[in-house]
Parts: structure tokens; sequence; C-alpha cells
């Protein structure tokens, strides 16, 4: 109860203080939690649009809270930012997801001509600026004993905007290499589509406010338009187009023929563990 003046007595917002302390209390377990491996990592498959099949799939970090039960990345991602934790834990999912997509190698069995599966890593800004970053991922590449080129980081387009070269130096370096950049989130931000040409990347990844404007059929055809219009432009720099949050198999076959490369989404599969997406490959490759 918060005094209110007078002989008057308020409640403060319930939730909202439920919110604060669940809030100070995830964080302060934040650290806590890493060393007491309560993290785990779902795959979610990236599917070629062009014939259907598997080819990778993106890393989404979870927390088992021992109280909470499973707590989704939108409520503790940000936290971890704010301490500072994002950077260990940013390394582990990304020596976790490395090492998975080794072992998808190994396990083999996907389709040959499609190649091995990739895996698709988030970075956050704070992972950005970091020092280690370059270092960091040679090391674990290299001791998983997995090519660059089967992996692809994933950085919002927000993290990149006014961008200078010392920010993008290390993701030029990782490209060089070979590493994919991806371009997260792309359109909900200032996107500025001339920048696109300064910025190592070579995936757009098209966000689900997109395709959630489809979601009437028939599309709306201003909609429609700019996604066409996104498709060609990043067509013409080279760069290969993902769209998330695909439900339907009628935006599927929509995004398809607006000319977009790679989906992902519920209408192929939720997020899951790492041998159901080894089973899905195998699937379609069969
Ligand atoms: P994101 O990178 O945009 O990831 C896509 C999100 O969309 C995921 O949410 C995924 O489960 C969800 N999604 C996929 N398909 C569909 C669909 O068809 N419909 C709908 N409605 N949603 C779909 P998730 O797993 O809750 O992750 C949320 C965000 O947390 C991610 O957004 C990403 O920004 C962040 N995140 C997750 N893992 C990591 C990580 O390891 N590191 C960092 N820095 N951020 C992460
Ligand atoms: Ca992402
Ligand atoms: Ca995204
Ligand atoms: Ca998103």
């Amino acid at each position: 109860a918060k005094h209110a003046g007078g002989n008057r007595y308020e409640l403060a917002d319930p939730e909202a203080d439920a919110r604060a302390i669940t809030r100070h209390g995830l964080t302060t377990a934040l650290p806590v939690a890493l060393e007491r491996g309560e993290f785990f990592i779902e795959y979610q498959p990236l599917v070629h649009l062009g014939d259907g099949s598997v080819r990778g799939a993106e890393a989404l970090v979870r927390w088992l809270h021992p109280q909470h039960g499973v707590i989704s990345p939108d409520r503790f991602i940000p936290l971890a930012e704010h301490t500072g934790l994002i950077v260990p834990l940013g390394r582990w999912v990304l020596e976790q997801s490395v090492r998975q997509a080794r072992a998808w190698e190994a396990g083999a069995g996907a389709d040959p001509a499609a190649g091995p599966l990739r895996v698709n890593v988030n970075l956050s800004p704070c992972q950005l600026t970091h020092p280690g970053l370059v270092s960091d991922t040679v090391e674990i590449l290299e001791r998983a004993g997995l090519a660059p080129g089967s992996l692809c980081l994933e950085v919002t387009e927000s993290a990149l905007i006014g961008a200078d070269d010392d920010l993008l130096k290390p993701l030029r370096r990782l490209a060089e290499m070979g590493v994919d950049i991806a371009l997260d989130d792309f359109g909900t931000g200032y996107s500025n589509l001339a920048n696109l040409r300064r910025l190592p990347v070579s995936v757009l990844k098209l966000d689900r406010a997109f395709t959630q404007g489809m979601q009437h059929f028939p599309a709306d055809p201003v909609d429609l338009k700019i996604i066409e219009g996104i498709v060609s432009l990043a067509h013409s720099l080279d760069l290969a187009v993902t769209v998330e949050g695909v439900e339907t198999g009628a935006q599927a076959d929509q995004l398809r023929e607006l000319g977009c490369d790679t989906a992902q989404g519920w209408y192929y599969a939720r997020p899951g563990p790492p041998d159901r997406l080894h089973e899905l490959a195998l699937a379609d490759a069969t």
C-alpha cells in the first residue's frame, strides 16, 4: 500500500509490483542460471522456398527457470543486455549452436545436394562492440571443426543504424572469413536502403510484420508491392531474402512468387529440439 496523503491509502498496482519483483528476481538469477546450466536452445528450420528443403535453423535460447518454468528470450535477453551477462550468454549460445551444426553435419543425411545444415545465431548489439567477438568466433569454429560458411550471424537492423566503421570492422572480418551476416528484423526500423551497400551483410531477414500484413487473403496489394520492391533491391545487391513468421501455406506460396529465397515460421515448424531438425531434413531428402 502506498501512502497517498492524509489518511487515504491506495494500493499500488499489484501487477506492476509483481513485474518489478520478477524483473529484479530474474536479473539477479541470471548469472547463476548460466552457471547452473538452466539455458537451452531450440532450433527453428529455415526452409528453401523453391524446393521446400530444410537448409538450416535459427538457434533460439530459452531459460528453464526452476520456479517459473520456461521463460521466453523476449523477457530475459533485455535484462542480460542491461547487466552485460549477454556477452558470456551469447558466447555460450554460439558455442552450443556451432557444435550442434557440426553434429548435424557428422550425422549427415540431409539432402547432399543442398549442402550441410547451417545454423543462424542472434548477436546482440553488446556483443558487436565486445572486443572478443572475432577471436571468440574463430576459436569456437575451429574447436568444433565447423566451416565458417555453415554459420550465419543475425544482427538487427537497429543495431547497425548509423554504425560507424569501427562497429562494422569485426563484422567485415567475419564476413571475409566466410561467415554469413544477416540483417535481422529488416523493415522495422528506419531502413536506409542506400545504407545497405555499406554493410557486410549477405542476407536480409524480413520482419514478421510483413508476413502478418499478409494474413488476410488476398493480401493488400500495396504490401505485396513493398515486399516485391525490397526483394528486387536485395537481389540486385546480391543479398538473399529470408522471411520470418510464415504461418500459412498461402503466405508461403505468395512469398515464393514474390521471389523470397528462404522462409521460417510455424507453417513449417515451431522451434524445437535439435534432433527434430535433423529428422525434418532427412524426411524431405527422401
Ligand atoms: P527473432 O530473432 O526475430 O526470432 C524470431 C522469433 O519469432 C522467435 O521468437 C520465434 O519463435 C518467433 N516465430 C517464429 N516463427 C513464427 C511464426 O510463424 N509466428 C509467430 N507469431 N512467431 C514466430 P522467440 O524464440 O521468442 O525469440 C524472440 C527474440 O529473442 C528473437 O527474435 C531474438 O531477438 C531474441 N533471441 C532469441 N535467442 C537469442 C539469442 O541467443 N541471443 C540474442 N541476442 N537474442 C536472442
Ligand atoms: Ca533472429
Ligand atoms: Ca527476426
Ligand atoms: Ca522479429
